[in-house]
């Protein structure tokens, strides 16, 4: 691909609602375009990133054995219906009419339609195992779409099914999956960890997340250094002994006003009931001034309700314990807090650690108290300045880290991640919703056993640039890159032997199956590499009139602090 011919556009500053890495920089690299809350363009630059993510997805897939088939993206209610789902899924799901007022979903995933064509086409053991898989568009109206393409409400998934005769066999095709999906992660050079994940009624081991290490993931994860345990937050609350853990209570002790007291004091100040349906977390916070002395402190309670409606959320505001309080309103939580009063929940407390308001950091000083919903115990910590987030998520939940392992084999530690994959066995649900059944050896009939398994693809370049990035911008693996080496050629409007080489060693590269840009843009040097470093092309090769007087060319890699010489004549094989 020639640059001159290519779409390159890239900017100089994100856009002000991009907060983490991944989404500034896939904006100013120009790789999406946001068209709306939560649905994007994938510019051409991205969409190259995109393609490379299916195709090894794609490959890993069929190696395993699904088959791959394109499922409607719009699809008629009435299979919703079956299972339940059109009414039980809430919000999230998209529901359209047609022009004869019959309801559609634009699809969040594909159970229904994949359990109807199973019921249809299967009928007999000896087509079994089958498993199908899609790479197709997907809606969710997420509550909170934001990162870009982590979470939007239009995005791509790869999803598979899997049928299977019993359950024996059902998580065997499972292993497969889980199997092919570390393939696929190791491929694309991410550290990252499985976990266990609920997987509600089935029970056992048969639900796993896929979790891309990175401290900006939504999700917290549970491990044990010492062992293989791993579980996401959820999984691990629900094996973990009611009351308060260890690592909570010594943290309670170490509270100068006990939590309870303080908390239960303040809800009594305000007048709100403290009642096992609300979610409720106090936050004291000192203000301080430039020199880092406290000049002030507030204490903010915060409300969540049944089922976090952040709408629902109230805020008081406490200036110094005193009475005079009044509830904050939702655009002075976001004025105070420089963020959605989303952010406000225990589950992510991001936002309130970092503070500024006005230009005064506010840090968490004294300390935190906050209370769960599950029964109510306070936990109360010294918060310091350099208290990490991970470890203040965990001391609002029943696990901690620092608490016994389930395993025994050690302490847990708690470390953030982004969903990227999740394997599940359905067990038999959707075919008995909707009757899928096939003919056992005896010609009786039995309901096909399902799984389930997703990648997030258009996440996943997301998740890899939270994990490789640097101040100058993306540093792609091989594996993801848009393209893989760019060509730098300086003074090719002036140097026709520039012009040459630069011919020459593009053809010459392509030919060899190299996924290459030349840069005939005739840009000057500084603004061509800025371009290429903030895109991210992990290899790139400079042509000069001076290089080439002593037959040399100059690699480096993005990760490289400095150019290496290279023979001109050696840089197909150097790359390669
Ligand atoms: P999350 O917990 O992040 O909301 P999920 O558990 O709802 O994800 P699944 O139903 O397991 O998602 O879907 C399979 C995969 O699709 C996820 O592992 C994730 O990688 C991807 N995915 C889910 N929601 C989104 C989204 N809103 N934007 C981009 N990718 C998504
Ligand atoms: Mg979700
Ligand atoms: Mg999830
Ligand atoms: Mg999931």
């Amino acid at each position: 691909m020639k640059a001159s011919r290519f779409f390159v556009s890239t900017l100089k500053e994100a856009p002000a609602d991009a907060e983490v890495a991944s989404h500034r920089l896939m904006m100013r690299a120009g790789m999406i375009k946001k068209l709306g809350t939560g649905i994007y363009t994938y510019m051409p630059m991205g969409l190259r990133v995109i393609r490379k993510v299916e195709a090894i997805v794609r490959e890993e897939m069929n190696r395993a054995g699904a088959v791959e088939l394109t499922m409607p993206v719009v699809q008629p209610a009435e299979f919703w219906q079956e299972t339940g789902r059109f009414d039980k899924m809430g919000p999230e799901l998209l529901r359209i009419k047609d022009r004869h007022d019959r309801d559609f979903v634009v699809q969040p995933t594909s159970e229904e339609v994949v359990t109807d064509i199973a019921r249809q086409e299967i009928r007999s053991y000896k087509q079994l195992p089958k498993n199908f898989y899609q790479i197709q568009t997907k809606f969710r109206d997420e509550r909170r779409p934001r990162f870009g393409l982590m979470r939007g409400r239009e995005f791509i998934m790869k999803d598979a099914y899997s049928f299977d005769r019993d359950l024996d066999a059902a998580k065997a095709s499972y292993q497969a999956m889980a199997d092919a999906y570390r393939r696929i992660f190791d491929r694309f050079g991410l550290r990252y960890r499985a976990v266990a994940a609920d997987s509600g009624a089935i029970g056992g081991d048969l639900s796993e997340e896929f979790q891309v290490i990175a401290a900006t993931g939504e999700d917290a994860i549970v491990y044990c250094p010492g062992s293989d345990y791993a579980a996401n937050m959820e999984k691990a609350e629900a094996l973990a002994p009611a009351g308060p853990r260890p690592a909570a209570a010594k943290a309670l002790e170490k509270t100068p006003t006990p939590g309870k007291s303080t908390c239960a004091a303040v809800a009594e100040l305000l007048g709100v009931p403290l009642s096992t349906t609300v979610k409720s977390l106090v936050l004291a916070t000192d203000i301080l001034d430039e020199a880092g002395n406290p000049k002030g402190s507030q204490v903010w309670l915060l409300l969540l309700r049944g089922d976090h409606d952040m709408n629902e959320i109230k805020v008081g505001k406490v200036p110094g314990l005193d009475k005079g309080f009044r509830f904050a309103t939702l655009a002075e939580i976001d004025d105070h807090f420089g963020c959605k009063p989303g952010y406000l929940g225990p589950l992510n407390l991001k936002k309130p650690v970092r503070l500024v308001a006005d230009r005064e950091v506010m840090v968490m000083a004294d300390w935190i108290t906050g209370a769960n919903e599950v029964d109510f115990h306070m936990t109360g910590v010294n918060w310091g300045r350099d208290l990490p987030e991970p470890e203040l998520v965990a001391d609002l939940r029943n696990v901690v880290a620092g608490d016994a392992s389930p395993d025994g084999k050690g302490v847990l530690a708690i470390e953030r991640g982004i969903e990227v994959g999740h394997v599940f066995v359905l067990g038999t649900k959707y075919s008995k919703d909707m009757s899928a059944t096939y003919l056992d050896e005896a010609g009786k009939p039995q309901f096909l056993e399902m799984g389930c398994y997703g990648i997030g693809i258009t996440r996943l370049p997301a998740a890899a640039i939270e994990q490789n990035h640097d101040e100058r911008g993306i540093i792609w693996p091989d594996a993801l890159a848009p393209f893989t080496v760019v060509v730098c050629p300086i003074g090719m409007d002036r140097s026709p032997e520039v012009k040459v080489a630069a011919e020459a060693l593009y053809e010459q590269l392509l030919a060899a199956g190299v996924d290459v840009l030349l840069d005939d843009r005739g840009e000057r040097p500084g603004a061509m590499f800025a371009d290429w470093e903030l895109i991210g092309v992990p290899h790139r090769v400079v042509i000069s009139d001076r290089g080439l007087k002593e037959g040399q060319l100059e690699y480096q890699h993005r990760r490289d602090t400095a150019a290496t010489k290279v023979p001109a004549a050696g840089i197909a094989e150097f790359i390669a």
